[in-house]
């Protein structure tokens, strides 16, 4: 079988009829370059958010499973769209949803993950010679029950989906030609990156650059599957998520803003344990836990937590919740384990006349945290001092 690629159109690409046009034509353009295609699409536009905006009109705390079960409509509607578009190119082709396409995950409602891919029945269209649109951002657990894998899945649904077919490489195509230094729509100076390692995207993506899902690149990281940030309007180009970046000299990679954080503190001799039972029972991945005994902080994005209404009506009275928040990363190597560079940033937010509420690090990242109004000047502030000074120095 000739080598295939696996190409992901997000929400914005196929937004209205003229756009799943356009991709139609991007698609039976790469298979007339001789290579079986398989196509993960999102939602149309914002639908994703118009569907949960419904269920928040008919309950104040919808259940996961039912959020679910509505939220994966999004992606069937515009994977059997752009089938269709397709057909109308002369070219054959199949819409398969999640489940039909074996992506196994865990029973967590509203933030899956995938466990096994299965991709039988999609091999099998494909040696008919067929184009395979996939609905993104979805799966079925070992329970049988209708997942999705978190906001922004479809990235992941593409990259598993590569790695159980070894596909040539996977390409995920936006409204942005690759990533960016920052997010181009917050900081006028953002240069694209040819290239970025996993380590650095991985901690990028985890912390609110939304160009590529984390679990993307953790599927990328761990199979070697060749992944792009492309643009949908253009053919190749874009960054390469493998290789250390061009500017190797330049100690900070990127720069990324996350909005819609919560922290929940409790106080006492159990505090950790308290934070650590919310969480856990709440199921929710935690962002960053501190805690010096006395008092215990753990922070989430509401993003996680589409019932956050309800989450947060269990919680003890006294629980301290601190919403409104949110955070900017800068991510290079080593910047973590450098104290200059550290109270460099601390000093920057100072500089900006923004408050810190709260401050964390790795070996590539360090993170502060602020009120949610801040961010994008934090971000425009650390992206000047820590990007485009070492960028004119280099
Ligand atoms: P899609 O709907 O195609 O999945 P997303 O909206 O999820 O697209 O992701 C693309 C958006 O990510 C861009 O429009 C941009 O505003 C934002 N973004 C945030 N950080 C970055 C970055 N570092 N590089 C490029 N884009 C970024
Ligand atoms: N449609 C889903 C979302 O808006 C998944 C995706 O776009 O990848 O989050
Ligand atoms: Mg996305």
């Amino acid at each position: 079988m000739a080598g295939i690629i696996v190409q992901k159109y997000g929400g914005s690409s196929v937004a209205d009829t003229e756009s799943i046009r356009r991709v139609a034509k991007r698609v039976v353009a790469t298979k007339n370059q001789g290579h079986h295609i398989v196509v993960v699409v999102s939602a149309m536009g914002k639908e994703t958010d118009g569907l949960l905006n419904r269920a928040f009109e008919v309950s104040k705390s919808p259940s996961r499973r039912e959020l679910d079960m509505l939220l994966t409509c999004g992606e069937r509607a515009s994977m059997a769209l752009l089938s269709m578009a397709i057909h109308e190119l002369g070219e054959e082709a199949i819409s398969l949803t999640g489940s039909q396409c074996g992506i196994i995950t865990n029973d967590r409602h509203s933030g899956a993950r995938i466990i096994e891919v299965r991709p039988i029945r999609l091999q099998d269209e494909l040696e008919k010679g067929r184009i395979v649109i996939v609905a993104g951002f979805q799966g079925i657990s070992y329970k049988k029950e209708v997942t999705t894998l978190g906001r922004g899945g479809s990235d992941t649904t593409a990259v598993a989906l590569a790695a159980a077919l070894n596909a040539e490489y996977c390409e995920i195509c936006s409204d942005v030609d690759g990533v960016y230094t920052a997010d181009p729509r917050v900081v006028e100076a953002a240069e694209m990156l040819e290239a970025i390692s996993h380590e650095q995207m991985l901690e990028l993506a985890a912390h609110g650059a939304k160009v590529l899902h984390k679990g993307c690149v953790e599927i990328a990281r761990r199979t070697g599957i060749v992944l792009y940030a492309r643009a949908t309007s253009k053919f190749g180009g874009g960054t390469r998520i493998d290789l250390p970046g061009a500017s190797e000299n330049v100690d900070a990679v990127g720069v990324s803003g996350q909005k819609n954080l919560v922290r929940l503190r409790a106080s006492g001799d159990t505090c950790l344990e308290r934070v650590l039972t919310i969480s856990e029972r709440a199921n929710v991945p935690a962002l960053h836990l501190d805690t010096d005994m006395n008092s215990a902080d753990i922070w989430f994005s509401l993003d996680d937590i589409p019932d956050w209404i309800g989450v947060k009506g269990d919680l003890d009275a006294d629980i301290e919740v601190l919403e409104g928040v949110g955070a900017a990363s800068v991510v290079g190597d080593n910047i973590g384990g450098d104290s200059a560079k550290l109270n460099l940033a601390r000093s920057v937010a100072q500089g900006a006349d923004i408050n810190i509420v709260a401050m964390s690090s790795s070996p590539l990242r360090v993170t502060l945290f602020c009120e949610q109004s801040h961010v994008d000047q934090l971000v425009r502030s650390l992206h000047k001092e820590f990007i485009s000074k070492a960028y004119a120095e280099a």
